[in-house]
């Protein structure tokens, strides 16, 4: 990055420059780590079923607070993790830890998806899918009770090995949801030839619901084109009631956001729901 700036500017950049990949490496050593020193957790994120309330399923959050710095956001820290490569070892750290959750609410009788965000890089990795087939056995769970979360652009970058890992995973019975829909660069043949289960709307669209006549067509579209193909579309980033009744209307089936409640602790979330209605509660009825 620094070379691209041309020689000729180094010298007029230069302290700048210092100073911020100084505190770039200062958060990297710092990230690298965080969990050693137990500075990270997983928060769960409820997504609610939209005409019932119910809630059917958790997204994984990654959460690091700094000694130091505070609350460090994933939007900081995550690109930092996927430029260095640490974004490999973080990324099996959550899965881990989501995968042993999951397993701990399944025996508990909660029927709830788990949802793992993963990184290209992680994807990659020759051993992924061997991988998540030996924590699903290790832990004893249930396949369909783990879902991973990919965007549109991993699924371009070496699409034909991705392809391949996606249907190894699909085998498994693991589902499969494209995060932040519509804002990838990305064509739509992917959707009919991949083992793809569910799409997220991109916040980005939901925030102007239901005044801005633009995200209205694409939201729309967006829950269209799911319905035809058959997958589960969740909004995220659903934050007002007027958001959530414009989906409705809209028939989207599903959404994620503050308005139901931001991501939490797995023992907040167990008391969070506990104390909602029991028609909302995830218990399965024997
Ligand atoms: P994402 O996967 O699209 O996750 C949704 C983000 O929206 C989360 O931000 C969540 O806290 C936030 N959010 C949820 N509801 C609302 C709402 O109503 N309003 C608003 N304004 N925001 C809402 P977060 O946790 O800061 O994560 C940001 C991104 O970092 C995630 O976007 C994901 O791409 C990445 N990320 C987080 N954890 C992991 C992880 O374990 N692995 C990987 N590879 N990426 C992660
Ligand atoms: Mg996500
Ligand atoms: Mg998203
Ligand atoms: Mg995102």
């Amino acid at each position: 990055r620094v070379k691209e700036r041309g020689r000729g500017n180094f010298g007029f950049y230069q302290p700048q420059m210092n100073a911020n990949l100084l505190a770039r490496m200062k958060l990297e050593h710092a990230m690298r780590q965080a969990l050693g020193r137990h500075a990270m957790q997983v928060h769960y994120q409820p997504q609610v079923e939209m005409g019932s309330g119910r809630i059917v399923g958790v997204e994984a959050l990654l959460r690091w607070t700094d000694e130091e710095m505070g609350v460090v956001s994933p939007a900081t820290f995550i690109p930092l993790a996927e430029d260095t490569g640490y974004i490999v070892t973080l990324g099996a750290w959550v899965l881990e830890q989501s995968v042993m959750q999951a397993a701990h609410w399944a025996r508990a009788g909660l029927s709830l998806v788990v949802s793992v965000n993963v990184s290209a890089l992680e994807l990659r990795q020759a051993d992924f899918v061997e991988r998540i087939a030996k924590l699903l056995q290790e832990h004893r769970l249930p396949a369909h009770c783990l879902e991973l979360e990919l965007t549109e652009s991993m699924l371009l970058q070496d699409a034909q090995e991705a392809a391949q890992r996606l249907h190894a995973l699909a085998d498994l019975g693991i589902a499969l949801a494209i995060d932040d829909f519509g804002t990838g660069y990305s064509s739509l043949a992917y959707l009919k030839n991949l083992p793809i289960d569910k799409l997220k709307i991109d916040q980005s669209f939901v925030r102007g619901l239901p005044d801005d006549e633009g995200d209205c067509a694409i939201v729309s579209a967006i829950v269209h084109l799911g319905q035809a193909l058959k997958f589960t579309v969740v909004a995220e980033g659903v934050e007002t009631q007027a958001q959530r009744s414009s989906l409705q209307s809209m028939h989207c089936s599903h959404y994620q956001g503050y308005l139901c409640a931001a991501a939490m602790t797995a023992p907040d979330f167990e008391q969070w729901l506990a104390s909602a209605q029991p028609a909302l509660s995830p218990f399965q009825s024997m």
